[in-house]
């Protein structure tokens, strides 16, 4: 990000009546002088700084209300007396954002979300990784054919020219119009029933809305006051309903996590195979400073191999530390491979071999295994191995349609449900 590109602009009110106050505007300014992790190279910072001053005079993808809602359910989860299941696309593309697509995903959603409940212990709070997840963390900022990475369609083009690598502001507008799209779409198919006899809980419990606040001058111009509250105005990042910092951007003293500091949302942090029970505490102190179920989400992606040695003293500390966080498993980005034929993978029985881990940890601790968090698609795409259609290496060219990383199709997505639903059973 630029000098220019991070120059103080006043924050929009979350009601027309609102008046923004100055000392948030300074406190997001300092948060994001930090350093930033995974921010593409602007090569015009008035473009951007234009870009974010239209964004910050739309009206939001969700609402305040909405998310104090999610934010209340997932006190519950925390609580142990819910469960949470998220799930979608690795990255959402401008060109699937269809009503058909996103139909398939939420059909899905609702289908495991069904499986769930019907497993009797407890509510299921869904959300979707849905209407804007479309930035992405890339390991190496050059691809292999030595062009900028591909960082989501928020940012530039998955075709490999150079043209369409360069990183172009006027995305983040079209990312703001496609979320609300998608957001459209969710809510009429609730609205209409469309999600079938067995979505009935889902269109009663509603679906909310997540994706990883990577973009910083995308996330900061989504920023609203709400001052219902004037003597202690807050901050909502009404992008979407929950929001949640990425394995490569927890960087304790950068800016992310400063950024997540002020919100008002729930959030999340994906925390990997290298996360120390002391960083996990300092999370939960500086996320959820006054100790409230349901603020802070933590997200173990260890790997099916580490799992079972890496979490226990990571939930024992925070535990004692007295901070009620959510525990949720993404059995996905610990368990990716290469396959020999090149493509990137992920073999359905590690992935529920690390589901399994995470709830043999938190039954063992006494702590509430409180949620999955998976990459699933509603079509019948041949990206992760295994499950009951026993993917093989030699069927992942068949439909492999991912714009990052492998997804669970429908069945996987469905079996893995039944599987967790199992565990859940009292
Ligand atoms: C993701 O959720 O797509 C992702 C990049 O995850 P992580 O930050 O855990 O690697
Ligand atoms: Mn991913």
């Amino acid at each position: 990000m630029t000098e220019q590109a991070r120059t103080a602009s006043p924050l929009a009110p979350a009601r027309p009546s609102s008046p923004p106050p100055n000392r948030l505007s300074a406190a997001v300014d300092n948060a994001l002088a930090r350093p930033a992790a995974q921010q593409p190279q602007w090569s015009d910072a008035g473009a951007v700084h234009r870009v974010r001053a239209v964004l910050e005079s739309v009206a939001p993808v969700v609402r305040v209300e909405e998310v104090d809602r999610l934010r209340a359910r997932l006190a519950a989860v925390a609580g142990g007396h819910a469960f949470l299941l998220q799930g979608g696309d690795c990255a959402e593309t401008f060109a699937q954002t269809t009503e058909r697509y996103i139909a398939g995903t939420v059909h899905t959603l609702s289908r495991m979300t069904a499986v769930l409940t019907a497993a009797g212990r407890l509510p299921v709070v869904t959300v979707g990784r849905v209407a804007g997840q479309y930035g992405k963390p890339r390991s190496a900022p050059l691809d292999p054919s030595g062009l900028p990475s591909y960082r989501g369609d928020i940012v530039n083009a998955v075709e490999a020219t150079a043209e369409a690598r360069a990183p172009d502001p006027d995305r983040m507008v079209r990312a703001y119009v496609n979320s609300r799209a998608a957001m459209a779409v969710v809510n009429a198919l609730l609205a209409t029933g469309a999600v079938g006899p067995a979505g009935r809980a889902l269109a009663t419990s509603g679906l909310f809305t997540s994706h990883e606040a990577l973009l910083l001058d995308y996330e900061r111009a989504m920023l609203r006051v709400d001052a219902r509250d004037p003597d202690a105005p807050k901050l909502y990042d009404l992008s979407s309903h929950f929001l949640w910092i990425g394995e490569r951007t927890r960087q304790l003293d950068g800016a992310h996590i400063a950024f997540a500091e002020l919100l008002a949302n729930p959030v999340g942090i994906k925390i990997g195979p290298t996360t120390t029970p002391e960083q996990a505490v300092e999370y939960a102190e500086r996320l959820d400073p006054h100790k409230e179920a349901g603020r802070l989400t933590l997200i173990s992606r260890m790997g099916s191999a580490r799992v079972r040695q890496v979490l226990p003293p990571i939930v024992e500390k925070v535990t004692a530390s007295g901070h009620t966080v959510l525990w949720q498993c993404d059995p996905m980005h610990g368990n990716t491979v290469t396959s020999g034929s090149g493509y990137k993978t992920r073999h359905f029985d590690h992935i529920l071999s690390e589901v399994r881990g995470f709830f043999e940890v938190h039954r063992a601790l006494g702590t509430h295994p409180g949620g999955l968090h998976v990459e699933l698609t509603g079509g019948d795409v041949t990206e992760c191995l295994g499950g009951a259609q026993r993917i093989s290496a030699a069927d992942l060219h068949r439909r492999y349609e991912t714009a990052c990383d492998p997804r669970l199709n429908r069945a996987q997505a469905l079996e893995l449900a039944s599987l967790v639903a199992e565990m859940l059973r009292p």
